[in-house]
């Protein structure tokens, strides 16, 4: 039965377009500028390219219902009619209602975005409740089929499946409602096979993370279900992003028709498989195609692993570890690389020819298989940064006592009691944009380009001055993007000219790509940070992103270990930091929003993940005396199992996210025993809604009862880039006047 499966597939294929052309459609469906009849027509013509690349490669099993105008999770949630009441009785269009569940609307807030997993892809957490009424709904799936029938393609609907569905979900007791939502999918199923469909992908990448031994027997229910149902499709169940541990036997168990298996994240899927013992049939559907990362396979390795699948399975299909949505679209294009690198690096588009390759190796052996990649470059090497990661020290990594230093600090900053600061950027105005388009299209010269930015610091320090905060920043004008800023000036780096990847919705990020080993050929901040300092005596903030994220938002190479790439950077950071201080700067701030977003998935692994997350930060801060003051600041409230790693990072000052939490996480940081500067976020600057004086001289007093005066910042949530300076003007002027309310008494 898997023989119409065929030897090769992937998960799922980039759905933006080579030019970003989905999301140039759906912004100007947005802003009123093309209409739904011309965004579905753009829609339907991405959907076909992807078709027909797919097939023009040979590749045996394609995917649909993978495009999405906003993301997958939402589809699936309109797919089986879980659409809150509170949109539909808006009274819009279906298009429209969609839209207002991923964006908002005046009245409505959006369904809450998060984290997809560990990726860097969000998606729109569906609210499900004990009165959410589920009913089949598979126009899209049904309409996405028939188009590529169309072209004479056929194709395998994917879904996420119910499982996970729900697992993701919020509300009260999603996971409750597991049977009626499997009878949901059943009535699903039947339509598609009435419609003709031959195969489904269900994905379950739910259980890659720890499930409860309930959780992993709801799973064999629901497939036992679907998969003994008389009329239907053949069932594909997907996981990815890891090791599905006890899953796996109870996924067997079940009469679905082909289980898939991450085996580049998930190495351990293998051995689990071999103790399983016959499969009774079902088709695996071995991912040793990353789907995650850039590099090209090892293509003799991956035929190796497959082979090893076969001996286990009657049947086998190659494809990639999971959808390629989290790679750039095609490699083919970054003309502009050198071709050393560009020949170590496959994207979707190269992807699928591996796929194919390795799915023909597998049948007909190795020959054809294209010869094993030269060593790298030496010049890749920096034997200085390698030398002097071996000789490092656990002294390295520390810093003097906590009460030394505070109180060096403070003598040197002299601060009041309650200081005032911000997070790092000013607005990012149409004209500072305007400068970067300018600059970059070569009509602004780097001398204009730099007296614009520096024109903006000015101000933006001006404007601190006047508004009576204390420590002081210079609003990060000059810097795109907080990791790739950092990349163009690194060596170890390559930038792409095209490489987006969807993050959520429209949103689509251009991660760096980390190809050798990391140094820092010069300063490269201190210029901006030394001239801000210079218009001012109050202290001014350095500006540093940390070693985790920069990692966790770059592509990343895979010959050495995640510890030793983020202490290359961490050395570089390093260096920064020691230039800094020695220009005069006294508070530097290193941010790590991302040290919460790549905690593994098993808890099993979180430990050594954090050893060297902490120990990468610390070797980045520790190279400063006593009296130079290291801030962090983390984008979320919600510690859970990172708390006491942010506690280890031992930084001077954790600014964090607090104020729609209302203050909650200093409790939490307190009943761990954090006893250093905090600064929780007072104004939620997620919205344009500018926070009155009472609201937070209201949230200071609710945190002066939980952390002592004296360790305690005023400053808001996060960044102020995507605010506007009335708004950000109003805000900071009644967070300072609230400041000295409450040190006045
Ligand atoms: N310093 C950065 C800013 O203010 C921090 C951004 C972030 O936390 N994501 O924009
Ligand atoms: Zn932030």
């Amino acid at each position: 039965m898997s023989s119409a499966f065929g030897q090769s597939t992937v998960l799922g294929y980039p759905r933006i377009g080579a030019s970003r052309e989905l999301k140039k459609a759906v912004e100007a469906y947005w802003a009123g500028t093309i209409d739904a009849e011309a965004l579905h027509s753009t829609a339907a013509g991405l959907r076909a390219q992807v078709w027909r690349t797919l097939r023009d490669a040979r590749l045996d099993a394609i995917p649909s219902n993978t495009f999405s105008y906003y993301d997958h999770m939402l589809d699936t949630a309109v797919a089986v009619g879980a659409v809150p009441t509170r949109f539909t009785r808006l009274g819009l269009s279906t298009l429209d209602t969609y839209f207002a569940m991923a964006r908002g609307v005046d009245a409505e807030p959006a369904l809450e975005l998060t984290k997809w997993f560990d990726t860097n892809y969000h998606y729109l957490v569906p609210e499900i409740d004990p009165d959410t009424v589920f009913t089949a709904n598979p126009v899209k799936a049904l309409g996405e089929y028939a188009e590529a029938r169309e072209l004479g393609i056929t194709t395998r609907p994917v879904f996420v499946g119910p499982a996970t569905f729900l697992l993701l979900a919020k509300g009260e007791e999603p996971f409750a409602r597991l049977d009626d939502l499997v009878g949901t999918y059943a009535r699903m199923l039947a339509a598609l096979a009435d419609a003709g469909v031959g195969w489904v992908q269900l994905d379950e990448p739910g259980y890659v993370a720890d499930r409860t031994p309930a959780e992993i027997d709801a799973l064999r229910r629901a497939y036992t279900r679907l998969g003994e149902l008389a009329h239907r499709p053949r069932i594909f169940v997907a996981t990815y992003f890891g090791d599905l541990g006890d899953a796996l036997p109870a996924l067997l168990d079940t009469p679905v028709d082909a289980v898939g298996l991450d085996l580049v994240a998930g190495p351990g899927n293998l051995h689990r498989l071999a103790a399983a013992g016959p499969l009774g049939g079902k088709a695996v559907v071995a991912g040793l195609v990353d789907g995650r990362n850039i590099w090209r396979t090892d293509l003799r390795a991956a035929v190796a692993a497959g082979a090893t699948v076969a001996g286990l399975a009657d049947h086998v299909a190659v494809s990639s570890s999971c959808s390629l949505l989290h790679v750039p679209v095609d490699l083919s294009v970054e003309t502009h690389l050198d071709p050393r690198l560009s020949e170590r690096l496959a994207f979707a588009r190269q992807k699928v020819d591996e796929v194919v390759m390795l799915g023909r190796a597998l049948r007909d052996g190795t020959t054809a298989l294209p010869a094993p990649l030269p060593a790298a470059p030496a010049e890749w090497r920096h034997d200085d940064v390698r030398g002097r990661l071996a000789a490092l020290r656990p002294t390295d990594r520390q810093r003097g006592t906590y009460p030394t230093r505070a109180a060096r600090q403070q003598e040197r900053l002299g601060l009041p009691e309650l200081p005032t600061t911000t997070i790092g950027s000013f607005p990012q105005t149409a004209e500072l944009r305007r400068a970067r388009a300018a600059h970059r299209a070569g009509s602004l010269d780097d001398a204009g380009y730099a007296d614009r930015m520096r024109a903006e610091v000015e101000q933006v320090i001006r404007l601190q001055e006047q508004l009576g905060l204390d420590v002081l920043v210079h609003g990060e004008p000059e810097r795109n993007d907080m990791v790739q800023y950092f990349g163009e000036q690194l060596d170890g780096f390559a930038a792409t000219r095209h490489g987006w990847v969807q993050s959520y919705g429209s949103r689509c990020v251009r991660p760096p790509i980390i190809y050798g080993d990391v140094a820092r050929k010069a300063a490269m901040t201190v210029e901006w940070s030394t001239y801000a300092q210079s218009l001012t005596s109050r202290p001014v903030k350095g500006m540093l992103t940390g070693p985790v994220t920069i990692l966790a938002w770059s592509f990343v190479r895979t010959d050495q270990s995640l510890a030793d790439t983020a202490d290359q950077v961490a050395l570089a950071l390093r260096d920064e930091c020691r230039d800094l201080e020695a220009a005069g700067i006294r508070v530097i701030q290193v941010d790590e929003p991302a040290l919460r977003e790549t905690l593994p998935l098993r808890s099993g692994d979180q430990k050594a993940y954090l050893d060297w997350a902490v120990g990468a930060f610390r070797l980045a801060t520790s190279g400063v005396a006593d009296d130079t003051q290291i801030h962090t600041h983390l984008c979320y409230s919600e510690f859970g199992e990172v708390i006491h790693a942010i506690d280890a990072l031992d930084a001077d000052v954790t600014s964090i996210e607090a104020s729609r939490s209302k203050m909650e996480v200093l409790d939490d940081l307190a009943a761990i025993g954090y006893a250093r500067g905090v600064g929780p976020g007072v104004w939620d600057i997620h919205s344009p809604r500018v926070p009155t004086r009472e609201e937070v001289v209201e949230a200071l007093r609710r945190a002066v009862a939980a952390v002592p005066a004296g360790r305690l910042w005023v400053n808001p949530d996060c960044g102020l880039k995507t605010r506007a300076y009335p708004e950000v003007e109003a805000s900071l002027r009644h967070l300072v006047a609230a400041a000295a309310e409450v040190r006045g008494n």
